[in-house]
């Protein structure tokens, strides 16, 4: 079954949906994006992907193209045309078709891509099993609070865990755990105490990672938030990660470590459980 896909100001069947050769997203990478979930046809913490997609276009100086309230009736719109009761909604921005030149063209339009991906996102069978992640060093560049669509690094680490029989890969540098290939990371402590990477221009700010952290503050988890080691984890009670595509996704193996016994471990299972209820609760 073809999907509609929309393309500046168009709603096309997939087949039809083009981008020039000259975009630069294409040519530079010169592109952000967002992924919101969508459980019963509804948008899930939308608004805080939607304000993080207008920080990375300024931290870029690319155009908008389009108020919040637009954007958000064009997810709305393509939902509905793709009958999506449960999935993704992926939102790319690029700068825009140009001449090939690194400096930023003066008058291209943005471009704006968006398309449906259809998934069970809440009754997800690998949050039952939870997955396994091997450390993998970190090769990104260094602007990783930008969500650019430059993913290759992410790519190549994913293959990595592939090859490893892993189901994710977390990167490390100077000896401490940035995040993971398409998540934030976090660990249990034996005695309950979570921790996980603080906010800075090494990581993505989680929207998933925010809401996590609002629902520990809700149920008396204590958090903190610094960088760990690879060591650190391996010696923790469980793992897990967050993502807007994955929720809370628990982790249950790292390199040759296994923990909590190989199964989700409690506060995982439980963090997941909550953040699913909520999400449905709050989409709109
Ligand atoms: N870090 C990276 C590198 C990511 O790609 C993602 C998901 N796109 C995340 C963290 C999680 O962010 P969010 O919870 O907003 O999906």
């Amino acid at each position: 079954m073809s999907r509609t896909v929309y393309v500046n100001g168009d709603f096309l069947p997939e087949a039809d949906a083009k981008i020039s050769v000259f975009d630069r997203g294409f040519l530079f990478a010169d592109a952000v994006y967002e992924v919101s979930a969508v459980i019963g046809g509804k948008l899930v913490d939308n608004a805080a992907h939607l304000a993080r997609l207008d920080r990375s276009l300024k931290e870029l100086g690319m155009a908008s193209p389009g108020t919040g309230e637009e954007i958000t009736a064009l997810q709305r719109e393509l939902i509905a045309q793709n009958d999506l009761d449960e999935g993704l909604v992926y939102l790319q921005v690029t700068r825009g078709a140009a001449d090939r030149d690194f400096g930023y063209p003066k008058d291209a339009a943005p471009s704006l891509v968006m398309f449906t991906q259809a998934r069970t996102v809440t009754d997800n069978p690998t949050a039952e099993t939870g997955i396994s992640v091997v450390t993998v060093p970190e090769i990104r560049w260094q602007r990783r609070d930008i969500k650019t669509v430059g993913l290759l690094a992410a790519c190549m680490a994913k293959e990595t865990a592939k090859a490893a029989g892993a189901g994710d890969a977390w990167f490390v540098e100077d000896g401490y755990v940035t995040e993971g290939s398409s998540n934030n990371a976090f660990i249990v402590k034996t005695d309950g105490t979570l921790v996980t990477r603080q906010l800075s221009t090494e990581i993505l700010h989680g929207i998933t990672r925010k809401a996590v952290i609002a629902l520990c503050e809700r149920e008396g988890i204590t958090l903190e938030e610094r960088p760990f080691t690879p060591e650190e984890a391996y010696e923790a009670a469980e793992a897990f990660s967050t993502s807007a595509s994955a929720f809370v996704m628990p982790v249950v193996k790292i390199d040759d470590r296994i923990l909590s016994n190989g199964a989700p471990g409690p506060v995982a299972a439980k963090l997941r459980t909550l953040y699913v209820e909520m999400a449905r609760e709050l989409a709109e």
